[in-house]
């Protein structure tokens, strides 16, 4: 095609730019300020015994054109790359690890791996608003089924006192009938269960309740009860 054409930085971004309008033909000038190409992914003292490999150290596989770049310019895959199923896990351990095999269906079941009990809880969609109260009523139908004639009102709590300016509400649903749920597509999939507070107890201690809201929503529940507002046993 016969342009000239010029580059400015010559990271990731800048370098694929420039193979690209080379592939075109183009004339291609590059302009870097640092001294070795490379950007926020170049390596410092390269091969020299306290060198630093900056990055990538983490190149998810639906990067495909990043490796399609890789490939151009002679670099082969299983040379440069560590291919694992996707970890995302903290310096604690905690996190999403998925198991092998094609993403959609592994990302279902790490996801589903990650799963506990809680109670019923949400929050409006996104333009919608109500009160507290008609969300707990909403929230306990859609993924429960039950209808609560009385709500009776614990406490409000902060969800991450300190880090978030989130609250949440929690409400004491009582003389109930059983419906059918009516679960989000987010919450197909989603199960109920009765067990008793025995049960309950044992669940937080054996990590199937891991969920803080549902804790700090049976604590209040143990405090009325203590100061006699609520009766349930
Ligand atoms: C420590 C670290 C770890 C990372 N780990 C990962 C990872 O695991 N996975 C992942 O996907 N991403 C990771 N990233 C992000 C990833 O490295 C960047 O998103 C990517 O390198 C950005 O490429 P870029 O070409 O868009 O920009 P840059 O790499 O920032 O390149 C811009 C270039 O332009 C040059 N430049 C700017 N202005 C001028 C100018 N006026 N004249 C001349 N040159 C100029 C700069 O010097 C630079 O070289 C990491 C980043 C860091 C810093």
């Amino acid at each position: 095609m016969g342009f000239r054409l010029a580059v400015i930085g010559a990271g990731w971004s800048g370098l694929a730019a420039a193979l690209e309008a080379l592939a075109l033909g183009a004339e291609v000038t590059l302009f870097e300020m640092a001294p070795a190409a490379g950007g926020r992914a170049r390596d410092l003292n390269a091969g020299s015994d306290d060198g630093l490999d900056n990055g990538q150290h983490i190149c998810i596989g639906a990067y495909s054109e990043t490796l399609r770049l890789m490939a151009t310019v002679g670099v082969a895959e299983g040379d440069a790359f560590l291919r694992l199923p996707l970890r995302l896990v903290d310096a604690r351990g905690l996190g999403l690890r998925l198991p092998s095999g094609q993403a959609m269906p592994a990302f279902i079941r790490g996801a589903l791996g990650r799963r506990g009990w809680s109670f019923p809880q949400g929050a409006f969609p996104h333009g919608q608003t109500g009160t507290p109260e008609e969300l707990a009523r909403t929230e306990l139908a859609q993924e429960t089924g039950l209808r609560a004639v009385r709500l009776q009102r614990l406490g409000v709590l902060a969800v991450a006192h300190g880090m978030a300016s989130q609250y949440g509400e929690h409400w004491l649903a009582t003389d109930l009938t059983q419906g059918e749920p009516d679960l989000e597509p987010e919450e197909l999939g989603l199960r109920h269960a009765w067990v008793s507070r025995d049960e309950f107890e044992t669940m937080t201690r054996d990590g199937r309740i891991v969920d803080s809201a549902t804790l700090a929503a049976y604590a209040l529940l143990l405090m009325a009860e203590r100061r006699g507002e609520v009766s349930l046993r």
